[in-house]
């Protein structure tokens, strides 16, 4: 079976309930291809995901931007995985490369924080990427194999897994990967998962591509074989949002 195309919105530190309200009316309303064809996931800040999974069409999902590495308990300002299943927020976005640089998470914890949500039911959308420093030293490989090793250490099963390979340097920059540097690593990517995982693990986990994605570059970006879909930032605010979706067609 092929790789169902998948694009996130990864609303960030963002939004009022207006605004919330307004984003979800203009995503309601919106012309987008089949969930056979696509599968959509909406992450907006905690506060406003009760609020959004209810009102938001139910052809598209909700995610958390974060989950706590363990149990719940006593983390002040945490919010644990059985909460989010409690809630019934199916997936999470772990490893955002704002978490690793501005909250000092290392690759160890991002993967015992996927291990520990897809141990109670989530769905994870891990987040790598390399720093400009790293691209340029030549490093990027590296960077992002050994950020995917934390991860597939701890993990068995990847079915619940989406890959989301996001260069720091086009976050939010404006600076979008090439085609081909996208390509490049998405192909790298599988082929380390091909060796250290598995073949099956290889042709089925879908590895998406996040910075400054926009509806003008998704769509020669989504014809590259190895990407399979998007985690936007900024442009997942916007109306476009919408034809980004249709960049799955
Ligand atoms: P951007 O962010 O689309 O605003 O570059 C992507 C992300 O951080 O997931």
């Amino acid at each position: 079976m092929g790789r169902k195309f998948f694009v996130g919105g990864n609303w960030k530190c963002n939004g009022t309930t207006e605004q919330v309200k307004k984003i979800v009316a203009t995503l309601n309303e919106g012309q987008v291809p089949s969930e056979d064809v696509v599968e959509v996931v909406l992450s907006p800040p905690f506060v406003f995901l009760s609020m959004v999974k209810d009102c938001l069409r139910s052809d598209f999902q909700v995610a958390a931007q974060n989950s706590w590495v363990k149990k719940g308990g006593a983390f002040t300002g945490e919010i644990s995985a059985e909460m989010l299943v409690n809630l019934g927020v199916p997936w999470v976005i772990l490893g955002h490369s704002e978490r690793r640089a501005l909250l000092s998470e290392s690759n160890e914890f991002v993967g015992d924080k996927v291990a520990y949500a897809l141990a109670q039911g989530l769905k994870v959308i891990a987040c790598i990427g390399e720093t400009l420093e790293q691209r340029e030293s030549g490093t990027t490989m590296e960077v992002v194999a050994a950020q995917t090793k934390a991860i597939a250490e701890r993990v068995t099963n990847w079915d619940d897994v989406v890959l989301a390979y996001e260069p720091v340097w086009a976050i939010g920059t404006g600076k979008v990967a090439s085609p081909e540097q996208a390509q490049e690593v998405h192909c790298g990517l599988r082929d380390w998962l091909l060796t250290n995982v598995s073949p099956e693990v290889a042709s089925s986990t879908r590895i998406i591509y996040g910075g400054s994605v926009t509806a003008s570059n998704s769509n020669i970006l989504a014809h590259q074989p190895d990407v399979d879909g998007f985690l936007v930032g900024g442009a997942s605010l916007k109306p476009e949002f919408i034809d980004i979706i249709k960049a799955a067609e």
